[in-house]
């Protein structure tokens, strides 16, 4: 059998490119694939189940909270488990980030440490069958590979410090189609099945938890074989340059992308009277309606002097500004289910992330693609914007956060169109081609 798959763009006719690809709600995977039956160019594709798993699942309530705590970079997973898990389990919350420290979930769950437990692979544990059943407990489960959910409790001292349990998976993962590091690793979602089997045994329920996790893996499995039994006909592909396959990518998703960017409060890291940084201004621009975003948090914490002169908004602006929860409730009304964010590096993510605002959903780092592009690092979105032939997109946002945003808008849409090339892209492509990408920086 000769399949080719519509997910390779190269390939997709026309008519596919311009046709917005239908995307659950739930997951944000695609709900249909387009395969073609041979290799002739006028075969027509037809649609075929695509990554999307939802319709196995089972929901099903537990007196276990569970609190899913994911290392950003998960996030991009395309067969990660923790979100599969969060739509199955209405007891389940999902937060990205990586310092915790500030988010009311985490806090509320370590406020009761009595029945709070870390779910953790490895030795040093009790077993989950020691667990107490005469109150209600919390489990917190790291998601991520090994080593970073290592790196998520070595950034989370109080996490770190909860008492952790594990089990001893009966069989081992069927999450063959991801390398995991030693034999008591497994996918997120077959831990939580194991270990909900042990704690809520009535009903013997949670078989089912693994329902759309086995159907996502069996598709993944279906992939890679005809990739790898098709992988002779790669050569005979045409080449397509990586800027025209991001802009196909980017046209596709185009109606979904949401364009953020954040500025902090944040002291001189060697300051004495130093506090932790913390959101004082959230922006916000959807390039398909021009709608646009923008919060004002005053600050929690003690306003550092060089605040207002890198931020660009004055002490008296800041101080009026909205509290943490009006900003939530306002990003609650502007966002979408099915939203793409994109932004230039995750650390403002990661710390509106810690703020509690949520943010669990796919997101595109357009350093990491300009880097990918261009094969070299830029600091910040405008250094990047007279290689990549953009213009900032004009949005009368005030501060340096309204002139960043407007700068990533820009190199976004100039992105999307794909084939225009300036000639400082030229030539560094020509000097730079073949050369290895910078290492990616924060
Ligand atoms: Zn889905």
């Amino acid at each position: 059998m000769a399949i080719s798959f519509g997910e390779n763009r190269c390939q997709r006719s026309k008519r596919d490119e311009i046709s917005a690809r239908p995307l659950c709600r739930g997951c944000g995977r695609a709900l249909v694939a387009w395969v073609r039956a041979d290799e002739s160019a006028d075969a027509s594709p037809v649609a075929v189940a695509g990554a999307c798993s939802c319709d196995r699942i089972t929901v099903l309530p537990t007196r276990t909270r569970i609190l899913l705590l994911q290392h950003p970079r998960e996030q991009r997973v395309a067969i990660g488990t923790a979100r599969m898990a969060q739509l199955a389990l209405p007891n389940s919350r999902l937060r990205v980030g990586l310092d915790f420290a500030a988010d009311p979930e985490v806090q509320a769950a370590l406020s009761h440490s009595a029945a709070t437990y870390v779910l953790f692979p490895g030795l040093d544990t009790s077993p989950v069958e020691n667990l107490p059943r005469d109150r209600e407990i919390t489990l917190i489960v790291l998601d991520g590979t090994w080593w970073q959910a290592r790196k998520l409790l070595k950034l989370n001292p109080a996490i770190a410090a909860l008492p952790r349990i594990a089990f001893r998976p009966r069989k081992p993962s069927a999450y063959v189609i991801r390398r995991e590091p030693a034999d008591f690793c497994v996918s997120t979602i077959e831990a939580l099945a194991e270990v909900l089997k042990v704690l809520e045994p009535e009903g013997d329920r949670f078989g089912r938890l693994l329902d759309p996790f086995h159907a996502m893996v069996a598709r993944q499995r279906w992939f890679q074989d005809e990739v790898r039994s098709s992988r002779h006909r790669a050569a005979l592909r045409p080449r397509v340059s990586p800027r025209k396959a991001l802009a196909s990518r980017l046209a596709a998703d185009w109606s979904r992308l949401v364009c953020v960017h954040g500025e902090a409060n944040a002291w001189p890291r060697h300051h004495p009277a130093r506090e932790d940084p913390e959101t004082v201004h959230w922006v916000a621009h959807r390039p398909a309606t021009s709608e646009t975003f923008e919060a004002v948090m005053a600050p929690r914490h003690v306003l550092a002097k060089s605040t207002p002169l890198h931020v660009e908004l004055s002490r008296e602006r800041l101080h009026a500004g909205g509290t943490v929860q009006q900003w939530h409730d306002a990003w609650k009304g502007f966002t979408k289910p099915g939203d793409i964010l994109v932004m230039w590096g995750t650390y403002y993510r990661d710390l509106a992330a810690a703020d509690g605002l949520p943010l669990s959903v796919p997101s595109v780092n357009l350093r990491d693609e300009v880097s990918r592009l261009l094969r070299r690092r830029f600091g910040t979105v405008e250094a990047s914007m007279a290689f990549l032939g953009a213009k900032p997109t004009p949005l009368a946002l005030p501060g340096r956060g309204g002139r960043r945003l407007a700068a990533l808008v820009g190199a976004l849409e100039s992105l999307r169109v794909g084939d225009r090339e300036s000639p400082e892209l030229r030539e560094a492509n020509a000097v730079m081609d073949g050369s290895p990408i910078p290492p990616t920086g924060v």
